[in-house]
């Protein structure tokens, strides 16, 4: 999955100026696996957004804890997200990226939870589909926890 992704990635941004931004902290992992698998350069820059909520749902309210360091005016960006879900998050961060004026923004998300979403948001790369379950590992935490564990599971919780 991750190479399938890689392969379209490095197809679609041959020579262009390309900047992917982490969403801290849960893609972190994913990112990591990513980039190694890309065949294109790329620059690498993280921002981090925290929603005001309980563990495990966003409420839509959100604060940016760490911006953009990169310039990335006039250039490619992609946004690479663990989880899309509402959308809320994904639709403030790209609004966030867009005000530096890049050449374009687009997403690339882990997994994609499309039928919770509340906002329209357009997805260009996604790893798996999922529904209403709360998911954990690999990079994925519950209050801090799990993040560590190699591969993904849903969380009885
Ligand atoms: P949205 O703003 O799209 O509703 O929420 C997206 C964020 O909520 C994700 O970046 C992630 O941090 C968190 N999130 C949503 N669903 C899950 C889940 O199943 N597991 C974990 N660990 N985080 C989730």
């Amino acid at each position: 999955m991750v190479l399938d992704l890689a392969q379209r990635i490095s197809a679609d941004y041959k020579g262009r100026d390309l900047v992917l931004i982490g969403v801290l902290k849960g893609s972190f992992i994913f990112l990591s696996d990513l980039i190694r698998q890309l065949t294109i350069p790329v620059k690498i820059d993280f921002v981090q957004a925290s929603s005001y909520g309980n563990d495990t749902q966003s409420c839509g309210s959100i604060r940016l804890l760490k911006g953009v360091d990169l310039n990335i005016r006039g250039k490619d960006v992609l946004a690479v997200e663990d989880i899309v879900d509402t959308g809320l998050t994904i639709r403030w961060i790209i609004d966030y990226l867009m005000s530096f004026q890049p050449r374009s923004v687009t997403v690339c998300t882990l997994i994609d939870k499309q039928e919770r979403r509340e906002v329209d948001v357009p997805i260009a790369y996604t790893g798996h589909a999922a529904g209403r379950g709360f998911l954990v590992g690999y990079g994925l935490d519950y209050a801090e926890q799990y993040r560590h564990l190699p591969e993904i599971y849903h969380l009885n919780l």
